[in-house]
């Protein structure tokens, strides 16, 4: 981190801002030019509250010139993470595909669901007990009672279960769920990141609608620093001017998400386009993307569903973009 002090300043001022960074773990450099100093800060230098040091009279400027995030950063862990659930392994070269439909409705809709996306070669089971619905008059979830529907899926097939959670109010509820999702809307509901960061469960963290990879990496760190290491990211698309998508799908976001983190990324192209026939397109672009995984909503009967029915894939059309993913996948040597 750099910063650098005005031109004018007194002898008090430098005191004062020198006095603030001996709370932290870093060296100051003083480099004094002809018109300008400036102080390199080496160390480690997330701790440091930059607004805090840009408020002193003395600071012009500050520069940050390492990220801002440690325990997802790849600098530090420079192997990609592999989070593993029931035997079945994210990231590194294992590729895996999380399906279901977005809300659990009834017992024999997620059973009916969850058989038939396994028989395609899904790994994972999906499915909404908790709806972040943005009308209050629309589904908002069976609740305790989704839940157990999921759980009585995952019995029957075998396939670990991912769910959404939205309080920590429902923590209890989620004791027996493979992996917790944080929907975007909650990517940055701090505390329940931090309380996440106290459980030992595998979090898909989801981008949020308008958030930059920094805030993204930046979530996942709020999980890591408690402690939760198995962190998966997943891109959903982005809040763009662009209306044909109901998102926009970000697709740059895989490789600079691998690039500056070891943590495995999976991407929805169900959510990031709003429009079936593009979740096969999208799916073979973000394994080319280099994606470790696949989050594609699929429903036994779209025209009927509760929530996101008209961008969900029947079984068969799912089973269909599983051929073409798979062969994808596997020219990218990608274990499935
Ligand atoms: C979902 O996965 O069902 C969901 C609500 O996604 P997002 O948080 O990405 O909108
Ligand atoms: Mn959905």
């Amino acid at each position: 981190m750099i910063i650098i002090l005005k031109d004018k300043h007194s002898k008090e001022q430098i005191d004062e801002l020198y006095q603030e960074l001996q709370q932290y773990d870093v060296d100051i450099k003083p480099i004094e030019g002809t018109q300008t100093t400036i102080w390199g800060l080496i160390g480690d230098v997330t701790q440091i509250d930059v607004s805090r040091i840009h408020s002193k009279e003395v600071v012009y400027d500050i520069k940050r010139v390492s990220e801002p995030y440690k325990a997802a950063n790849r600098k530090f862990h420079p192997d990609d993470t592999i989070v593993e659930v029931m035997n079945e392994k994210i990231g590194g070269e294992h590729f895996k595909v999380i399906a279901g439909p977005c809300s659990i409705e009834t017992e024999e809709q997620v059973i009916e669901v969850a058989k038939a996306v396994k028989k395609s070669g899904a790994k994972f089971l999906r499915g909404g007990a908790f709806k972040p619905r943005t009308s209050p008059y629309a589904f908002q979830g069976l609740h305790a009672e989704g839940i157990k529907l999921l759980l009585k899926a995952q019995k029957i097939t075998g396939l670990p279960i991912v769910t959404e959670i939205m309080s920590l109010a429902h923590l209890d509820l989620f004791a027996d769920v493979d992996i917790i999702q944080v929907g975007a809307r909650n990517m940055q509901n701090f505390e329940l990141l931090k309380e996440l960061g106290h459980s030992k469960k595998p979090i898909l963290l989801k981008r949020g609608l308008a958030n930059t990879l920094e805030e993204f990496l930046m979530s996942a760190e709020y999980i890591m620093s408690g402690g939760n290491e198995n962190v998966i990211l997943c891109e959903r698309g982005i809040r763009t001017f662009e209306t044909m998508t109901r998102n926009t799908l970000d697709l740059s976001a895989v490789p600079l998400l691998k690039h500056y983190s070891h943590l495995p990324v999976v991407v929805d192209p169900s959510h990031a386009t709003g429009i079936p026939w593009l979740v096969e397109p999208l799916s073979q672009a973000a394994i080319a993307a280099g994606a470790d995984g696949l989050m594609i909503e699929v429903h036994n009967n779209p025209k009927k569903a509760l929530c996101d029915g008209a961008q969900s894939l029947t079984p068969t059309q799912f089973d269909e973009v599983m051929k073409k993913i798979t062969a994808q996948a596997q020219f990218c040597n990608k274990t499935l």
